[in-house]
């Protein structure tokens, strides 16, 4: 039967290997593969959502909940000084992967409007 996991899936049930830095029952967090910054983390949610558009309000306390994770996240990485957080949704926005993921980036200055 075909796969239909998605990469992030895949990374969660251990088939892709990966920095894992964080699990619990909705989400895991991992290294990103091509960091763009000293820091950067996904936190994705268990449930494969594809993209912030495919979201109902039956998401709303699990989005909240990536939020926070990310929030933790950023204090054991010692991100004192600040951080960003980014959800891309879609192609013009550079989303890559089907599975909505939220972007911990810290560890150096941020520049804005991001490119
Ligand atoms: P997007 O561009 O969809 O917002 O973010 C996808 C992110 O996933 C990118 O930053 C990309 O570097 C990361 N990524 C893609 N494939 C892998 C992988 O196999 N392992 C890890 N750790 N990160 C990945």
């Amino acid at each position: 039967m075909a796969d239909t996991r998605t990469l992030f899936q895949k990374i969660a049930d251990g088939d892709i290997p990966s920095d894992m830095v964080y699990e619990d029952e909705q989400c895991f967090a991992f290294r990103d593969i091509a960091p763009q910054a000293p820091v950067h983390v996904l936190i994705v949610p268990r449930k494969p959502i594809p993209e912030l558009n495919d979201l109902t309000e039956a998401d709303e306390q699990l989005v909240g909940h990536l939020v926070t994770v990310a929030r933790k996240l950023a204090a054991r990485e010692g991100l004192a000084a600040g951080y960003r957080t980014v959800f891309n949704c879609g192609p013009a926005a550079g989303q890559t992967v089907d599975h909505i993921h939220l972007h911990l980036l810290g560890g150096r200055s941020l520049g804005w409007p991001p490119g």
